[in-house]
Order: structure tokens, then C-alpha cells, then sequence
């Protein structure tokens, strides 16, 4: 049968692409939650919402369409491919709190699980196998140190053209890391029947080839 995968852990230590490497070798589809996350961010930044207006959050919300593009993975907000723009320091400097807004959580969720509802998928995110899929067959949890991880979204940063400086990364990184393991109704933290990756020794490829080995494990 399909398995249901859930791979967690912090910002920039591998986990998206270990997720996207395990879809394509299993044939399975992946949904980037944090790419759901950002996209709503862009979305109540361009409409200029106070996040502490909920009424103007719901309104915003219930207005909202968040897919992917079936080709390429890409995040499209109300059918437009925004791939591009919710990537940049911008939208990671308020994604986090827009994270921590329980009506906001409460929709990404319930959209996670329509999505991941057959199987056959796999979620990279914070809360997927505490949360969105506590019962999921593998669950993962993705952790880097923080240089490493700083030097790695930097790099990405830079390689798509941005003008970003490290420290600008590194506080960036730290801020969300805080804010995403003290939100009061789903911190970040490891499921109990999740298993450790730390990826800071490993390379991307020795990562998807461990995470390969696990599905196999449960595979047979
Ligand atoms: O994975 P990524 O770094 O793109 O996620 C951006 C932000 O979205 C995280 O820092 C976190 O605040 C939020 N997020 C979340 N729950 C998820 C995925 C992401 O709160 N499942």
C-alpha cells in the first residue's frame, strides 16, 4: 500500500531535499508545507493585513487558494506561480508569526490532510508527524547544526540571485527557529517514533541514500 512519509525538522537542514528526492524515487507526490506557510504570508502581506485583526486575517484566508503546480512542484497562490517571490528574506521574516496564528495553522492543516489523504505522498514541514499525520508509517526528523545550516541557505540565497549577507541569513534562521519551537499549540519538536537524521557530516546525496534505506526498511 502507499505509505504516508513525514519528514520534520529546522529551517535549511536538507529536509526539503530529501523529501523531493524520496518522491520522485518512489513515485510519490510532495507537498512542501512550508511553502503553504509562505504563500499565505505573501498573500496578507500584499493585502496589508494586521495580524492581530483576525476577522481581517479569516476574510483574507477564506480568499485564499493554495496548490502546486502538478510539473514541477511549484506553489501557486490563487493559480499563480509565486515560487519565486516567497523564498526571499521578505516573506521568511514574518512567516513565522504568521505561522504561530492558530486560524492560520488550522486551514494549512486541514488542506494537508485533504492532500495527503491516499497516500502515496510525502510532507516536509514542522508539525507533520506530530500533527498533520500522527499516525504516518515513517516519520523523520531532519536536524543540521546551525552554521551548517546558515551556510546552506545562503548559498541557495545567493544562487537564485538574491542580495542577502550572511548575518542577515543567520538571524533570520535563529528568529524562526525560536519562534517555531515555542508556538503554543504545535512547537516544533520530534514525534517519539520518529527517527534522528543529522544531516551536518552527512552530503545531500548520503542523506536521501539513508533516507532511502529507512523506506525500504518498512517496506519489506
Ligand atoms: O520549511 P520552511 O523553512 O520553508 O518553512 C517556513 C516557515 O513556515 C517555518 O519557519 C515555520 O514558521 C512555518 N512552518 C510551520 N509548519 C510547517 C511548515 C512550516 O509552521 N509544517
Amino acid at each position: 500500500p502507499p505509505l504516508t512519509i513525514a519528514i520534520d525538522g529546522y529551517s535549511a537542514c536538507g529536509k526539503s531535499t530529501l523529501a523531493r528526492a524520496l518522491a520522485r524515487r518512489l513515485g510519490y507526490s510532495y507537498i512542501d508545507t512550508g511553502a503553504m506557510y509562505r504563500a499565505v504570508t505573501l498573500q496578507l502581506q500584499r493585502s496589508g493585513v494586521d495580524l492581530d485583526d483576525e476577522s481581517a486575517v479569516a476574510s483574507t484566508l477564506s480568499e485564499t487558494t493554495i496548490g502546486f503546480r502538478p510539473t514541477d512542484n511549484h506553489v501557486l497562490l490563487n493559480g499563480v506561480d509565486v515560487e519565486d517571490q516567497i523564498r526571499g528574506l521578505n516573506v521568511s521574516n514574518m512567516v513565522s508569526q504568521v505561522a504561530a496564528l492558530s486560524q492560520v495553522r488550522r486551514a494549512m492543516v486541514d488542506q494537508q490532510r485533504r492532500m495527503g489523504a491516499d497516500g502515496g505522498v510525502i510532507l516536509d514541514g514542522r508539525d507533520i508527524g506530530t500533527v498533520v499525520f500522527p499516525d504516518a508509517d515513517l516519520k523523520l526528523f531532519v536536524t543540521a547544526d546551525i552554521e551548517t545550516r546558515i551556510d546552506r541557505r545562503l548559498s541557495e540565497l545567493l544562487s537564485n540571485g538574491q542580495e542577502v549577507r550572511r548575518e542577515e541569513v543567520a538571524a533570520n534562521l535563529k528568529e524562526r527557529d525560536h519562534i517555531d519551537s515555542s508556538r503554543a499549540d504545535s512547537p516544533l519538536r520530534m514525534a517519539d517514533d520518529a527517527i534522528l537524521l543529522d544531516n551536518t557530516h552527512l552530503n545531500l546525496e548520503q542523506l536521501v541514500e539513508r533516507g532511502a534505506e529507512l523506506v525500504a526498511q518498512i517496506r519489506t
